[in-house]
């Protein structure tokens, strides 16, 4: 395919696909008059895809140096059964494709969970069981909502599937207006609550979740955080009447049991829509390591518990040391603490912690804020102590000079 005289490219149907390969090399084109017209050529990408931005996952940054305490990671390695499980399964049979059904898995995690296993379904961690969720009950124009601020991927997910979001509002201590709630609840199709919430690390109760399941649709409780408040939800929820058939719960490896770097999550739902939603999955979407790891792991409930234990200490600590630095402290039932601080310079003192190699979370969120302003903040993830003490340390550098 090369252009006429003129410059332009005459593109058949047929070299669509070739036209995509093309694009995607252009930078490289010597010709300035190839390269403006590859730029000006519409690519064969739905609307829906085309206008957005897509998610941004947090910085992952590439050097050891830096103490990283932006993506809610467990600083605390997995259990030795996790290792040991790795090493068995890659000498194993990993010339055969893996167990589809990660029944292995779903028997250890009903064990945990006093559940059939029928209710699991796992997935190449939790991100990937919200798709499989808005790709099984979502079509293209019902609406999705979420309790806002929350996890912007929602609203990511949502745009893909063509489904237009509403975000609930909710007033200083989190709560949502009953008038709000009913409305959600007759509309919409799937509600998404992340429980405890991230970046706000508040939990709301099982009264009030029973408030937004919708009357036609799915309440998806993402419990990525679920096993760090004082009490967990082990899938009792099944059985309250209130959420009986409405409800999918998710959960992760990636944090409390330290597999963030495997990928592998699950969801937990009443059997029959549990084989609804593994129609929309791909057919081998966890691998062999990853299923032994993650069997491994959630069989080692005492070694996930005990880092449990040490990571809610220290948030304790944290969470008392910030307001000797001007820090508005959030409560928070996660690995992670929602801290406000008086100067509101939150994106400078990001940085300022950046230049000295500590990585935080800035995160903001229009129209959250009172008057529908900016509601903007810094989320702190628990690290080891050692790397708490570091960031101790630096706050006072970060603080200074930005009130
Ligand atoms: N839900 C929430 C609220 C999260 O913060 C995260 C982590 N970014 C996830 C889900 C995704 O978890 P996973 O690593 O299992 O995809």
């Amino acid at each position: 395919m090369l252009p006429g005289s003129d410059g332009v490219i005459t593109v058949s149907q047929d070299s669509i696909g070739f036209m995509c390969c093309s694009l995607i090399v252009s930078d490289s084109v010597a010709d300035p008059a190839l390269r403006i017209c590859l730029s000006r050529m519409s690519l064969p990408v739905r609307k829906a895809i085309s206008e957005i931005v897509g998610y941004t996952p947090g910085e992952q940054p590439q050097d050891t140096d830096c103490t990283k305490l932006n993506t809610n990671e467990n600083p605390y390695p997995p259990s030795p059964m996790v290792v040991e499980a790795i090493r068995e399964a890659a000498t194993g049979s990993l010339n055969v494709y893996p167990d589809a059904l990660a029944t292995g898995f779903r028997r250890a995690a009903a064990d945990v969970f006093r559940l059939d296993p029928n209710c699991f379904l796992a997935a190449n961690g939790s991100d990937e069981n919200l798709t499989i969720i808005v790709r099984t009950a979502c079509d293209a124009g019902q609406l999705i909502a979420y309790p806002y601020p929350s996890y912007v991927l929602y609203e990511t997910l949502a745009e893909i599937q063509d489904c237009p979001v509403e975000r609930i509002p909710v007033d200083a201590s989190f709560a949502w207006s009953d008038e709000v709630a009913e409305s959600i609840r007759r509309r919409a199709r799937l509600v998404f609550v992340s429980n405890p919430n991230s970046p706000t690390g508040n939990r709301w109760t099982p009264d009030e979740l029973a408030r937004l399941v919708p009357e036609d649709g799915l309440l998806v409780l993402d419990e990525a955080y679920g096993d760090f408040p004082d009490q967990p939800h082990r899938g009792e929820l099944l059985h309250d009447s209130r959420f009986v058939g409405r409800l999918v719960i998710t959960r992760t490896l990636s944090k409390s049991y330290s597999l963030a770097g495997l990928r592998f999550g699950f969801s937990i739902a009443q059997p029959e829509l549990t084989a609804e939603m593994r129609k929309s999955k791909d057919s081998y979407n966890c691998d062999t390591i990853a299923i032994a790891a993650a069997t491994a792991a959630i069989q080692d409930q005492n070694w996930m518990l005990a880092n449990r234990s040490k990571i809610v200490a220290t948030r304790m600590r944290l969470a008392a040391r910030l307001p000797d630095f001007g820090f508005n402290v959030y409560p928070s039932e996660a690995n992670f603490v929602w801290t406000q601080h008086a100067s509101g310079r939150h994106e400078s003192i990001y940085r300022r912690l950046k230049e000295k190699r500590i990585l935080v979370r800035y995160m903001k969120f229009p129209g959250a804020g009172p008057d529908g302003g900016m509601f903007d903040g810094i989320r702190i993830t628990v690290g080891a102590d050692d790397q708490i003490d570091r960031l101790l340390d630096e706050l006072n550098f970060a603080v200074s000079g930005v009130s």
